[in-house]
């Protein structure tokens, strides 16, 4: 229950371990063009470019930095944890003149401060995590980015723990670029990076007056090669992932068998179920307020007392991994549970069952059985 690598369908596992053709076998090319097809269904980019390489989320965020930036452009990161400030440190890599709004540890930048921010200078790029999971705070992605178009800067949306499981709608709402990796709502063990480009963040690409700082990740190598396989015609630049493709392709039309609607609408309620129980046993979100609580995860504080070793290790005689801390301030605070992809009421009737027992036995006080009836009565509310 990580917030990724998620569990994975036996269908996707499957699917990995079939015999692994050439990259250029027409049936792989006819997997490929279809999962590029599939992605943009998913991201809601119709007319948008989607990008698979080898790599994990950070190669996404590398990818959409050394494309998008030359020495000395200027950039906004719009940072709610842990990812906000790696998105800086790539930005900065690549020469870029960056400048950091940082919300407080479970707060969100106020869009009022982005506004100001924007009305400073003209800002060629911005950059905002849809989902911190290291603080489990969500972003709403559209009003920064209907900001972004109005002050003319491309925006970037680090999707990597909110593709397939929060609301995007990349298009309707003008998202240069909505990236992500494979292991987490996506539901593909990790290595392949995804990203979906904007027809104006590509055109921007092509008219860069210095090459690209960063050889695998240039667009101009890959952009032939997704387009080809779109047309289903052999191409090659980097040998692909064959396997992890195959299992990506599975795992898109499984999301799109489900509906990407009532995918999001399915991880919102067990979310607010999951925060509910939560909240009635005696314990605090790290988020400021539920409205800005992501989805994906859930990122707790130990109760008062309560020994953050103890109770992740009693959880695990109960079979049930859950993660701890990430961010460096408070790390030692608080535990994170991941509930994305095709987790279901059972498994959060399991996780919730397993925390209960632990923090019982460790003293916690608190009426056992009470998160467990209030997730049931939540779910009964949903339905
Ligand atoms: N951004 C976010 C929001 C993430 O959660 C992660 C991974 N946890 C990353 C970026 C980096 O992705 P990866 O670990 O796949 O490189």
């Amino acid at each position: 229950m990580i917030p990724g690598p998620i569990e994975f369908e036996p269908e996707v596992l499957r699917a990995m371990g079939v015999a692994t053709t050439s990259h250029v076998a027409p049936n792989f090319i006819e997997v490929f063009g279809n999962t590029l097809e599939l992605m943009k269904k998913i991201w809601m980019a119709p007319n948008g470019q989607p990008f698979v390489v080898t790599g994990s989320g950070t190669l996404a965020m590398d990818m959409a930095a050394a494309n998008l930036i030359e020495k000395g452009d200027s950039a906004l990161v719009i940072s709610t944890g842990y990812f906000g400030e790696r998105f800086k440190d790539i930005l900065d890599r690549y020469g870029a003149n960056t400048t950091l709004l940082k919300a407080s540890i479970g707060g969100v930048v106020r869009l009022e401060t982005i506004e100001e921010e924007l009305q400073k200078k003209q800002y060629k790029v911005l950059t905002f995590t849809h989902v911190d999971t290291s603080t489990g705070v969500m972003v709403h992605p559209e009003p920064i980015s209907r900001l972004a178009t109005k002050y003319k800067v491309l925006s970037i949306l680090d999707g990597v723990c909110s593709v397939a499981g929060e609301e995007i709608r990349q298009e309707e709402w003008g998202i240069d670029i909505v990236l992500t990796g494979s292991q987490k709502a996506i539901g593909v063990p990790s290595g392949l990076a995804l990203l979906v480009a904007s027809q104006r963040a590509i055109k921007i690409c092509e008219n860069r007056k210095t090459p690209v700082c960063n050889y695998y990740a240039d667009w101009s190598n890959w952009l032939p090669v997704m387009r080809a396989y779109e047309e289903r015609r052999p191409s090659y630049f980097g040998t692909p992932s064959v396997n992890l493709i195959l299992a990506l392709e599975t795992s898109l039309k499984i999301i799109c068998e489900e509906g990407i609607v009532k995918r999001v609408r399915r991880h919102q309620y067990l979310a607010n179920a999951f925060r509910a129980a939560t909240s009635s046993i005696g314990l605090e979100i790290l988020p400021e307020v539920n409205s800005i609580a992501a989805n994906t995860l859930t990122a707790v504080y130990y109760p008062k007392g309560i020994d953050g070793v103890l109770l992740r290790a009693k959880m695990g005689d109960s079979d049930v991994i859950i993660a701890g801390g990430l961010l460096p301030e408070i790390k030692a605070t608080y535990f994170r549970i991941g509930h994305m992809g095709s987790v279901s009421s059972n498994d959060l009737i399991a996780v919730l069952g397993a925390l209960e027992r632990a923090l019982f036995e460790l003293g916690h006080p608190f009426k056992l059985g009470k998160g467990l009836q209030t997730f049931q009565d939540e779910l009964l509310k949903a339905n």
